[in-house]
């Protein structure tokens, strides 16, 4: 896992911003049009293509898949911005039915143009892209060549046959060149290219490419064929190096560099209109206004100070990593499923289970990672859990594994759940509340849910009914996890049950639907079977239930890691105790660190007294006295440099050591499922996939920083 060094884009945003203010206040104009040119029409033409590029940047990185949360987050915030400049729009006059055509276009303010355009330019660019980023380029670049000539080419590009067309219905829709269409999107792709060169060349290729801009664009001017003033032929050339020069300069993130670049950019304009009437107001406006220079100081400065206020009046946002987490691998859980999808038997497909919260590990996340890697299918415990994924947005099937009162059929058929029929009677309650999707299942042995697999008469009159819509039919294997001999002539009497039933079905015209009978240890100790599912529950968490040998052990990574802090270091002399019951009794010097977790937060108590250990500094320190309800003590005297703010991992890894979610079980005479499962809610939840890691504490070499940023 690497650092996301971002601080030298971060901190171009912000120049970036402050050349959109000159854009729009003309600092020099008072004193030279020429340098006023310079400054505003090809300076200030880096900004936006600029902003525009590290969003391709990261869009990219992403895999494209934070384009949604892209779109999400700016039609909000062109939401804010245009209901916040709504005022200045009454005032103008200029909420005509041309209002609504702007809103989607052109944007309702000047500086707005922004968004629209954004709007419109991430989708083509996500589209292009699927063609490849060199055709995707390309095409792009000749979108950008035709606004080219609806821009700053104008006059030279309307003496081409059919410009006349061409351009009159770009401008039916579009104020400028300068949109969605056809200059979001190349620079966007640009981004995603990031294209790294030497920073030398990089430099030398900025200052370069801004030489021959500025000799294009006074040109342009001078031919005066320019019907607007953003886009050259020079400026993609410019930012490519621009860009791979920031990408080269590195340093920590700035995250409120960043938040301070959109509120300069947002705001300016409202504190133009604040100058100009404060002026008025003060009889001041030759100063104010009437130079330049004054007038740009101004404003920058008083949106400088709203943005700075805004920043630092806003709550303060709660850090996941402040006490205790869970921190959950993404890239891992995809690499268990292609895994296991390895494993499947032809036309076989993974029915991830996802109770008790993905086993702790965040159901909903969980599921959309799942489904980015092709899984289709997802089974819950509960009704509650099954509408909790469909609000997230979870699609595909959901099959409900418990008991669902049938009175509940109505949200069953509302979220459109596949439910389990429990037993005979479970089937006809919930057919007479009909209609709802269910599963059948069939007891083969293990006699907790199901209809007996032999019950025949049972099966003929639920198939009967015309409520029920049975999509599959399941059993669940109870010894399957052991190599005993009883145990798999057991699982093998079960399997033999449950096909039967199943041939028997097909035999009497009732269709089964998807059947399915394995869950983890039924893939891990069974040969293929002829079903359509695989229930992979813990094994798709990377972790065995226990050290039970098993036929087969695929290529599997551990996604769970819990770590909390150190709250406290103290030293204790032989003859001290501490914690409930005075139950640790020092024989010895002994430096004791206390840690940000307990038993509250679903560590099991006894941990800290059969064995339980945690890393910190990359080394195993045990735990000692009882747990409390959240916190738990180390004795931490062989890492004598441990000081408050340091990561303890609980399970996981830190430097060279891991602790098992597995060691840990044992320690307690359980299975990793109870364990991770009973992970509670009070623990936070930090997920992180590929390089987009939102600063991962992956050991000790970190664990300075991170206590670092306490
Ligand atoms: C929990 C459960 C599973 C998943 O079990 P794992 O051993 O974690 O794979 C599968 N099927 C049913 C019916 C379950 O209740």
């Amino acid at each position: 896992m690497k650092m996301e060094n971002r601080a030298a884009l971060d901190r171009a945003r912000l120049a970036a911003a402050v050349l959109v203010v000159c854009n729009h206040t003309s600092p020099l104009s008072s004193f030279t049009a020429a340098g006023d040119f310079f400054l505003t029409r090809v300076l200030a033409r880096l900004a936006v293509p600029l902003f525009l590029m590290i969003s391709g940047y990261f869009l990219e990185r992403s895999g494209w898949r934070s384009a949604r949360r892209l779109l999400k987050k700016t039609m909000v915030l062109y939401a804010a911005a245009a209901a916040l400049y709504l005022p200045l729009n009454l005032y103008a006059g200029q909420v005509t039915p041309d209002f609504f055509r702007k809103l989607v276009t052109d944007g309702t303010l000047y500086h707005l143009w922004y968004f629209p355009a954004l709007l419109l330019g991430v989708p083509i660019a996500k589209g292009l892209r699927r063609l490849g980023l060199r055709a995707g380029l390309a095409a792009a670049g000749a979108l950008y060549l035709i606004g080219l000539g609806g821009d700053s080419y104008y006059g030279l590009a309307m003496r081409l046959p059919g410009a006349e067309n061409l351009y009159g219905a770009v401008f039916q829709v579009f104020t400028y060149t300068r949109n969605g269409l056809l200059y979001v999107p190349l620079f966007l792709l640009l981004g995603a290219a990031g294209l790294r060169l030497s920073r030398r060349a990089a430099a030398l290729g900025t200052l370069a490419g801004l030489a021959l801009m500025t000799a294009e664009a006074f040109r342009l001017r001078s031919l005066g064929v320019q019907r607007h003033d953003s886009m050259y032929l020079a400026l993609p050339l410019v930012m490519v190096c621009l860009f791979a020069w920031l990408l080269e300069e590195n340093g920590g993130r700035r995250r409120e560099l960043r938040q301070l670049s959109a509120l300069v950019y947002l705001l300016h304009p409202g504190c133009i209109v604040l100058v100009r009437g404060a002026a008025g107001a003060l009889g001041l406006e030759r100063w104010l206004v009437g130079n330049s220079l004054i007038h740009f100081t101004a404003v920058t400065l008083l949106t400088f100070v709203l943005s700075g206020l805004i920043l630092i009046l806003r709550p303060r946002p709660l850090r996941p990593m402040a006490r205790a987490w869970r921190e959950i691998d993404l890239d891992a859980l995809a690499h268990n499923a292609a895994a296991l999808q390895k494993c499947l038997s032809p036309g076989q497909e993974l029915m991830a289970v996802v109770k008790a919260d993905a086993y702790g590990h965040g159901a909903v996340r969980i599921a959309r990672r799942l489904r980015r890697t092709g899984v289709r299918a997802f089974a819950v415990a509960c009704l509650s859990e099954g509408i909790a994924l469909r609000k997230a947005g979870v699609r595909g099937t959901i099959l409900i594994l418990g008991w669902t009162d049938p009175e509940d059929a109505p949200l069953l058929r509302r979220w459109r759940l596949t439910q389990t029929v429990a037993d005979e009677a479970h089937g006809h309650a919930l057919a007479a509340r009909g209609p709802v999707h269910v599963h059948l299942g069939l007891d083969t042995g293990m006699h907790r849910l199901g209809v007996p697999a032999e019950d025949r008469e049972a099966l003929d009159r639920l198939f009967r009914e015309k409520n029920l819509r049975i999509d599959g039919v399941f059993s669940h294997l109870c010894v399957s996890d052991s190599l005993e001999k009883g145990d798999e002539d057991y699982t093998q009497r079960q399997l033999d049950g449950f096909y039967q039933a199943v041939d028997w079905l097909r035999s009497s015209g009732y269709g089964p639907g998807a059947v399915h009978i394995q869950s983890s240890y039924g893939l891990l100790n069974l040969p293929p079977q002829p079903c359509r599912y695989l229930r992979a529950g813990i094994i798709l968490y990377g972790v065995p239930s226990d050290g039970s040998p098993t036929a087969a052990w695929p290529d599997l990574r551990p996604v769970l890691s819990l770590r909390a802090r150190v709250a406290s270091v103290r030293r204790l002399t032989p003859g001290e105790g501490a914690g409930y019951g005075l139950a640790f009794q020092a024989r010895r010097e002994t430096v004791l660190a206390v840690v940000t977790i307990g038993y509250g937060d679903g560590l099991p108590r006894q941990l800290s007294q059969t064995g339980g250990e945690a890393l910190i500094r990359g080394r195993r320190c045990p735990m000692v006295g009882r747990m409390c309800m959240d916190q738990l003590f180390l004795d931490v005297t062989e890492v004598p440099e441990v000081r408050p703010g340091d990561l303890v991992t609980l399970i996981g890894r830190d430097g060279g050591q891991e602790i098992t979610a597995q060691e840990v079980s044992s320690h307690c005479g359980t299975i990793t499922n109870e364990l991770l499962s009973q992970l509670g809610p009070r623990l936070s939840l930090v997920s992180h996939e590929g390089d987009a890691v939102p600063n991962p504490p992956d050991g000790l070499e970190k664990t300075a920083l991170f206590s670092g940023a306490q």
